[in-house]
């Protein structure tokens, strides 16, 4: 037992480093005196590596029934070999954090709180001295934390922006028009800690509030900080500019993954030690620490980019809700879609809704209505209702976006004579045609027949990203005749170049754009109106904000619709909601703005909803539908994933751990029932079948505990390469 441990070694102190196992190391602190969350030197194996120390009180659920590791023999226990005084002790709401999140989402401690840290910070050469007496890197990087000039990961408001106001006293920036009333409301409301959610249509604006309470967050207690976090990391240039704007000479850190290893280990310590007052971030943010924290923003809350896909599968929403209930802070969810789980704590009374229901420019919403493509089909991926209405809003100089959710040429290359489509070796699924470099001026020559320029064409799998040649002939009959089927963005813009000769055509998407710098500069391409069609998949759905946008068709959306993942009506609905509020945002475009939905179901229910623009009865209606079917947010979900060469034993141990899972929980009287194994899509990847399990319970502990279990079972079945998602997104 711990305690006996302790007398019986009273200068034992645990451990946490970023190892794979639960628990703690034990070392032995001879003369040094060590405090709850003290950064330290410790030897693990051969290496050196940076530690976390743990006071005995504070081990007790910081992993499910971990102990520190024991197994050592007493007389091989390790020193410390020495503390990092320089790194600020965590502060034990932070490790809290850390503790949850690994309970949770079934990690090892160390791994989170240790191996979370930025890289730099990690590494103990940037503690060093090189020479004794000389400066050590972390020394210098102090010194430029201290110094206040010559810092591209801070932004501070003077140096952004002239224009606007930040005399106290002054209710809002200058260059800014005053809050609307419901504006008003909403930011009055976000008064006593507690989580508010911000439904707000696309313009409304939302981001009002989220700079203005920040400002009285910030303004009203000398040490407050306040977290910003925003789906993808595109979005940040333009909020950067808008909190700067309203916080001058406010110091704030902007964390997103294209800043260098330096540059992160000096954010997160500007963070650390309060310097840095707002933080704004991607999902990573959230496990940032910050001793004052006193309000977390999360933009666009629904967005499933904040739910990391591998190494612990956390969901930085919830995580940070969790956060804020644990330091009495404040949370304000902003979305024009909130996620069903937020609509369920809503309907609970959990959260408080706030809602703006009118644009902030006074404009209204662009109508939406559907173009039936049995009855005006769609040739090469339009509608002649379609081409028609883009013909007239470029002959008004207005602009046009163009919508389709799908990257390459065109989903899938295939034989016509019989019926060979190419796959990808490794996982099985059609491979994407995709064309290298920029459209050919001649959209008709590059359009039917690939293989005539066969450089400039490639195949590519989506899902683990294989590129191949695109073959001249059918590798099965030999015929020279493949076909491209289906249709991707890159076609789309072939057919809008050929239609529109003399329009200015910009697409945007994964291949175009690829880091956060490069899509800010494509955005301003637009708003300067250099561009008339932007055709574009998901990328450019959120957030932006374009003065002429007069029409948005929406190409193809048949396909999400008959996805069988019972969150995809959901995500389309948000999906294309988000779409249509890029149409007629401003007075220069509002008038005549339209929106058009290409589609092979009219009748379906979704669309009832999404003409109406009734997001709440949309919400409504998909509860009642999940609860009925007894799925989250009405149960909850975890996944045991294996990935394996042999489908025939994966399939067979999978089911045997089903079974005992089943036992187990029935023996406990724990309600949690266990399904599948069912394969996961795609089935095969880089050579070995995927499958799942999945657990659902009404209740949250009796689901972790079985967790525990299949957790033992796990490590009986290494080679099965299994994981466990709690609350997995994508089933
Ligand atoms: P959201 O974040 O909800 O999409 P934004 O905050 O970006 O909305 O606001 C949308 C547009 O409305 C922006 O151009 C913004 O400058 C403008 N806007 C915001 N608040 C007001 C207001 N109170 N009066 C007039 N215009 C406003
Ligand atoms: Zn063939
Ligand atoms: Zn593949």
């Amino acid at each position: 037992m711990p305690t006996e441990l302790f007398t019986a070694r009273p200068s034992l102190v645990s451990v946490a480093v970023d190892a794979p196992f639960a628990g703690l190391l034990d070392y032995d602190k001879g003369e040094l005196s060590l405090t709850n969350g003290q950064w330290v030197e410790v030897p693990l194996g051969r290496r050196q590596v940076l530690g976390l120390v743990i006071a005995p009180d504070r081990l007790e659920g910081l992993v499910d029934g971990a102990e520190p590791v024991r197994e050592v023999a007493a007389d091989r226990i390790r020193q410390v070999t020495r503390p990092l005084t320089l790194l600020p002790v965590a502060d034990p709401k932070w490790l809290d954090l850390m503790a949850f999140a690994a309970r949770y989402y079934r990690r090892p401690f160390g791994t989170i709180a240790v191996g979370l840290m930025p890289k730099w910070l990690r590494d103990l050469k940037n503690y060093a001295e090189k020479t004794a007496g000389k400066k050590t890197n972390f020394d210098r990087l102090m010194e430029a934390l201290g110094n206040r000039t010559d810092r591209d990961g801070f932004e501070t408001g003077q140096a952004a922006d002239q224009a606007s106001a930040g005399e106290q006293g002054e209710p809002y920036g200058r260059s800014e028009p005053p809050l609307n009333s419901d504006q008003s409301a909403a930011l009055d409301a976000i008064r006593a800690p507690g989580v508010y959610v911000l439904h707000g249509v696309t313009g409304s604006g939302k981001t009002r509030i989220y700079t203005e309470a920040a400002r009285r967050c910030i303004a009203s207690k000398p040490q407050d900080q306040v977290l910003v976090m925003v789906p993808e990391i595109g979005l940040t240039p333009q909020l950067v500019a808008r909190f700067a704007a309203a916080l001058p000479g406010v110091e704030i850190a902007v964390l997103h993954s294209e800043v260098s290893e330096r540059e992160r280990a000096r954010l997160w310590l500007s963070a650390a030690t309060g310097l840095a007052r707002l933080v704004i971030g991607t999902r990573l943010s959230v496990m940032t620490p910050m001793p004052h924290l006193a309000l977390i923003i999360v933009d666009e809350e629904h967005d499933h980019s904040y739910k990391q896909q591998e190494g612990m599968r956390y969901s930085a929403r919830d995580l940070a809700v969790w956060r804020t209930q644990n330091v009495g802070a404040t949370l304000v969810l902003g979305s024009a879609t909130p996620s069903m789980e937020t609509w369920a704590q809503i309907r609970r009374k959990k959260y408080q809704v706030l809602s703006l229901s009118k644009r902030a420019t006074g404009e209204p919403p662009a109508p939406i209505q559907l173009i039936d493509t049995l009855k005006d089909p769609a040739k090469e991926g339009l509608c002649t209702q379609s081409r028609q209405a883009i013909a007239r809003v470029l002959a008004d100089d207005g602009q046009v976006l163009v919508f389709l959710n799908r990257r390459g040429y065109a989903p899938v290359l295939s034989c016509s004579s019989c019926g060979w489509s190419s796959r990808c070796l490794e996982c099985g699924v059609a491979t994407v045609l995709h064309r290298q470099g920029p459209a050919t001026s001649t959209p008709t020559d590059a359009g039917h027949t690939p293989n005539r320029s066969i450089n400039k064409w490639r195949l590519q799998c989506h899902h683990c990203g294989l590129e191949s040649t695109v073959p001249r002939s059918c590798p099965d009959c030999g015929d020279a005749d493949l076909s491209p089927i289906g249709r991707g963005v890159q076609r789309l813009e072939d057919t809008l170049a050929a239609e529109f000769p003399g329009a200015r055509i910009l697409r945007i998407d994964r291949d175009t754009v690829r880091q956060g710098k490069a899509l800010a500069a494509e955005i301003e391409k637009i708003q300067r109106h250099e561009v008339d069609i932007v055709v574009g998949t998901q990328m450019l759905a959120k957030g932006h904000d374009f003065a002429r946008m007069r029409l948005v068709v929406v190409a193809d959306a048949d396909t999400q619709l008959i996805n069988p993942d019972f969150r995809a009506p959901e995500r389309l609905f948000s999906t294309l909601i988000q779409v249509a509020g890029r149409a007629g945002r401003h007075e220069q475009s509002g008038a005549a703005a339209r929106v058009l939905v290409q589609t092979r179901y009219p009748q379906h229910q979704l669309y009832r909803y999404l003409l109406a623009q009734d997001v709440s009865g949309f919400a409504e209606a998909e509860l009642a539908d999940r609860q009925t079917a007894g799925l989250p947010p009405f149960s909850h979900m975890a996944a045991i994933r294996a990935a394996y060469r042999d489908e025939a034993k994966t399939r067979h141990l999978l089911r045997l751990l089903r079974d005992h899972l089943q036992q187990f929980a029935a023996q406990n009287s724990w309600p949690v029932s266990a399904y599948g194994p069912v394969a996961r899509y795609p089935e095969m990847q880089a050579g070995k079948w995927r499958g799942q399990i999945i657990l659902e319970s009404d209740s949250r502990p009796a689901l972790h505990q079985l967790l525990a279990t299949a957790e033992v079972w796990m490590a009986e079945h290494r080679e099965l390469d299994c994981h466990i998602d709690v609350d997995p997104v994508e089933v």
